[in-house]
């Protein structure tokens, strides 16, 4: 069964990422949109990629992996925007384009092992962001500013990582434009040590107007897109 708002609040949101572009004077060609279905059946993806979508994000590693599963051969491309177990982090990697969730030293060398030491092709990387923590929460997930130079080193110089940059969660109860924009600075400092980790992955549902200003160049949109989430009560994916 279709869901009939679906396209009408895609192309909401499309319209909305065209606008804020442009008001910001940028290409809207530089701006990815990351729709992230977790907790939604797989039918949504289904119907999302008939829609022109190709990028998702995913927060749960079971969910994720069986969805990548079922979508295998599709023009399906999975971001994981979720916290990293370090013990399932080669797992995630094994189906994961990015990962916008690199929040600490032990997950980089988790991450920077393949998946299969004798047969992994070394030359194969993974893209992904470091996630900081603009909270005093550190169950919030991503790295604390003060920490966040050694964990960019640490990608560096783990060359199955490729970086693309940082990512942040804009705090509840704040001003999103004002954490955008520590990030957009927090990101031009970190081009003195990673000259091509240009991108920023910032901006959801309520706040990507203001990422877009900020630079965002990957948005991760859920609900304006999706509709609300179902409950996470089971895995079952349809
Ligand atoms: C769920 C989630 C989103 C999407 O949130 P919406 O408010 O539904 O747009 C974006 N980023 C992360 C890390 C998430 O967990």
């Amino acid at each position: 069964m279709a869901i009939p708002d679906l396209p009408s609040r895609l192309a909401t949101v499309r319209d909305g990422i065209a606008d804020a572009a442009r008001s910001a004077g940028r290409p809207v060609a530089d701006i990815t949109t990351v729709v992230v279905t977790k907790f939604q059946p797989v039918s949504l993806v289904h119907e999302l990629l008939e829609l022109g979508v190709r990028d998702f994000g995913e927060s749960r590693h079971q969910e994720a992996q069986v969805k990548a599963a079922e979508l295998a051969g599709s023009p399906a491309t999975w971001h994981f925007v979720g916290q990293v177990q370090g013990k399932k982090a080669r797992q995630v990697r094994a189906y994961s384009s990015v990962i916008h969730s690199v929040d600490r030293e032990s997950l980089v060398t988790a991450l920077g092992t393949p998946p299969n030491a004798e047969t992994a092709d070394a030359s194969v990387t993974v893209d992904c962001f470091v996630q900081v923590n603009l909270t005093d929460d550190p169950a919030r997930g991503g790295v604390s500013i003060p920490d966040l130079a050694p964990l960019v080193e640490k990608v560096l110089g783990t060359p199955a990582l490729n970086l693309l940059g940082l990512m942040a969660v804009a705090p509840l109860g704040t001003e999103p434009r004002r954490s955008f924009a520590l990030v957009a600075e927090l990101g031009a400092q970190m081009r003195s040590m990673a000259p091509e980790a240009r991108y920023l992955s910032m901006g959801m549902s309520q706040d990507y107007a203001a990422a877009i200003a900020e630079g965002a160049t990957h948005l991760r949109i859920g609900t304006a897109i999706t509709g609300n989430r179902p409950a996470p009560v089971n895995l079952k994916t349809s």
